[in-house]
């Protein structure tokens, strides 16, 4: 560590932490220790964490109440597994219907911490924590940095795309605040030039970060323009997130900046899901906040489902089988880094980014481009979209050696991959629209229910 970057961490952090009365900083020695543990310690505790989350959500929201004296759960602080397992799923669209019936009535309304997410598809859904769990989940996330290297006080810069994190440093406090404390510097991932990226990179190389936080479509970008411009950037520490981080993305971020990318997996309502380690051999799951599992699912793999999590700690909104919308499939193999938190191997993106082809087989639709792009000559960049069983389009950003055969082979590709004749429609376009959350899709199932 740097001199000024130990300042930071041993004096302004906890300083500051202190005069917010925030015990972000509090926990991460506690769930250093609890990250080493052996699986059967990790996964006992898990349990007890769950039975006081359900006791606390019986005891205190009208939802549980009602939802665990329907199941005949009289006792929820002595849960077992096999009971845990018949709790109803909650979906978004109970926690819209139910609204406060959710919330504890162990805090006001004005004392929890509100957080809404967005979501393409759907209204945005209101969620709550309480303080100490949001600081909690804030420990974990310094805890799984800390892989990277990289510790509270040091810089970093943010190649972002989510508005709603883009802190603008307007007064003079706010501003001393981030030059001491938060130091980091924050990049918007579109719209993207040379010009643009030529600004980033005088800043990265001024500011000189220990971390680069980025999405992966606009950091393949970046790397595609340090390359062809043969500059050269060194940065200790690259992390993904947000969108799935494709081989060919992770080669060439590899290549450019010569060090490998560190995957990770969160949500604004779940915090740090979970992160690789330097095997980069799947993210291990963030066990002492959560508890994660795949639900049984008719996907082409059998292993593959959607991720169910149980916050451990928010007892301000309980969240107990809760359905995120993202599917993957998750080992408890041993990882050959030691770390014995269970592994989410192939995060295959968004529940409603999944195709179905007519004998309702369900087939990750992110696995479309990932299997072939990065050799395509042809196509710079797709975005694929199932309007409905059997009937897809592709629209494709091109370059001049795409022809009338490019289509052909893309017909033949998406065959083999629905497992059946599909009809397609390519559309040729200028570039692939973002969504409004600035997320880019690679692939889209928009069918009707
Ligand atoms: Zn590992």
């Amino acid at each position: 560590m740097k001199p000024i970057d130990l300042l930071a961490n041993k004096v302004f952090i906890p300083a500051y932490a202190s005069y917010k009365h925030d015990s972000s900083y509090e926990y991460i020695s506690e769930i250093e220790a609890f990250n080493v543990q052996p699986l059967d310690v990790i996964k006992a505790y898990q349990l007890q964490r769950i039975r006081e989350i359900a006791k606390h959500a019986y005891d205190t929201t009208i939802y549980y109440r009602r939802l665990f004296d329907e199941m005949g759960l009289k006792h929820p602080q002595s849960l077992t597994w096999a009971e845990y397992e018949k709790i109803p799923v909650l979906t978004k669209d109970i926690i819209r219907s139910e609204g406060q019936n959710i919330l504890s009535n162990a805090w006001k309304l004005e004392e929890l911490r509100k957080t809404a997410t967005g979501g393409t598809t759907s209204s945005p859904t209101p969620f709550y924590s309480d303080w100490d769990s949001m600081y909690r989940k804030r420990s974990a996330t310094f805890v799984f940095d800390g892989w990277l290297g990289y510790k509270p006080g040091m810089k970093a810069a943010y190649l972002w795309q989510a508005r709603q994190d883009m802190t603008e440093f307007k007064t003079l406090k706010e501003k001393l605040a981030n030059l001491l404390i938060n130091r980091c510097i924050f990049l918007p991932g579109s719209p993207l030039d040379d010009t643009v990226m030529e600004g980033y990179f005088r800043k990265l190389n001024n500011f000189k970060p220990s971390l680069l936080q980025a999405y992966p479509t606009p950091l393949e970008l970046f790397a595609d323009f340090i390359k062809r411009k043969t500059y050269h950037f060194k940065i200790p520490a690259i992390s993904c997130t947000a969108e799935p981080l494709l081989e060919h993305q992770r080669s060439l971020i590899s290549e450019v900046f010569g060090i490998m990318p560190f995957n990770w997996y969160g949500a604004r309502e779940a915090g740090r899901i979970a992160t690789e380690c330097h095997q980069h051999d799947g993210m291990h799951v963030n066990c002492h906040s959560l508890y994660l599992e795949i639900a049984p699912s008719s996907f082409v793999c059998d292993d593959l489902g959607a991720i169910l999590l149980t916050d451990l700690w928010n007892k301000g909104m309980p969240l107990i089988r809760y359905d995120i919308g993202d599917i993957g499939r998750l080992t408890e193999s041993l990882c050959q880094c030691g770390c014995k938190l269970p592994r989410l191997m192939d995060m295959a993106g968004r529940i409603n980014d999944t195709f179905q082809n007519s004998k309702g087989q369900k087939i990750p639709g992110v696995w479309f481009p990932n299997q072939f792009i990065k050799d395509s000559r042809e196509i710079s960049a797709m975005q694929i979209i199932q309007h409905d069983i059997g009937k897809f389009e592709i629209l494709v950003v091109v370059t001049n050696e795409y022809g009338a055969d490019t289509k052909v082979w893309l017909q033949q590709k998406l065959d083999e991959f629905m497992l059946e004749p599909t009809k397609l429609k390519v559309t040729i376009v200028d570039e692939i629209p973002c969504e409004k959350n600035g997320k880019l899709r690679f692939c889209k199932n928009i069918m009707t229910p």
